[in-house]
């Protein structure tokens, strides 16, 4: 890797541990004729082995210093555009790939993790599953079931669509440089919707509302909301207007958006 000077500013930390490598690749069944987005690819280690796959590859990466590293990768299903994600039109960088089932995999850089995952929910494209690396805490926190401390408004929100899992713990010392967090490897898998939110913005405005202030109650937070509709609902699944948003499940969740809509 010799002279390469790692940007900070960018999450430049770059996994060396094959093993983990080896274990992304194994928690993900992709076929030839799908598609798989990599977001930020640096020198290509995770690449690499995501080209074992023999799948269409598409990676986006805002560094172009790291070029003469991703060179050797390029083939007819394998090539690297070289923007910022975030600023992407995502349907439109794919639009010419001719593919079955798609699939983001990526050490993702933290310093953006939810912009990236909240960018490729809000795309609308039909993502079969993401395995990613992110900050220990952050698995936690996407993967957090009800009742936890780690349940948050992004947990709710993520659950709609995928069914979440945290994978793997990832220590520090598998990256070069080597940051100051651990990491874990998340799976987030489509699944079938438990049930539908007939208002998707509605629902999604309520969750994050009602996680706004952490230590207030479901009263205090939704005070702007129709409290007459809300409490029947909440006293259906046992709950209250006294109690915090950490207790409400997905379908609860569902359920007051539909009665508000
Ligand atoms: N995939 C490589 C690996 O596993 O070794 C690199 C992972 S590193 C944690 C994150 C990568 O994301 C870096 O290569 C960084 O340059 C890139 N990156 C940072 N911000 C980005 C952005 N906005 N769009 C695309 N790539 C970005």
């Amino acid at each position: 890797m010799g002279e390469f000077r790692h940007k900070h500013s960018l999450g430049q930390n770059f996994l060396k541990d094959k093993n983990v490598l080896m274990q992304i690749i194994d928690s993900v069944d992709v076929k030839e004729n799908d598609l798989i987005l990599e977001v930020g690819p640096g020198q290509g280690a995770l690449t690499k082995y995501l080209k074992l796959f023999k799948a269409n590859l598409r990676c986006f990466e805002i560094d172009t210093r790291v070029k003469k590293y991703l060179n050797s990768f390029l083939d007819d299903k394998t090539d690297v555009i070289y923007k910022d994600f975030m600023q992407v039109n995502l349907q439109e960088e794919i639009e010419d790939i001719i593919y079955q089932d798609l699939y983001v995999i990526a050490n993702l850089p933290y310093y953006i993790t939810t912009p990236i995952i909240e960018k490729v929910l809000s795309s609308n494209l039909d993502v079969q599953a993401m395995v990613l690396m992110v900050q220990n805490e952050v698995a936690d926190r996407l993967s957090a079931k009800p009742g936890t401390k780690d349940y948050g408004a992004i947990s709710v929100l993520l659950g709609y669509t995928y069914q979440i899992e945290k994978l793997f713990f990832v220590s520090r010392s598998s990256f070069e440089p080597v940051p100051n967090v651990d990491s874990a490897v998340i799976k987030l898998t489509k699944r079938e919707l438990i049930k539908e939110a007939d208002n998707k913005e509605l629902f999604e405005k309520l969750v994050r509302d009602a996680f706004m202030m952490k230590r207030k109650n479901l009263r205090n937070n939704l005070n702007k909301y129709d409290l007459e509709v809300i409490e029947p609902i909440l006293t259906s699944y046992g709950l209250t207007l006294q109690d915090r948003a950490e207790k409400v499940t997905l379908a609860c969740f569902i359920d007051i958006a539909n009665a508000l809509s």
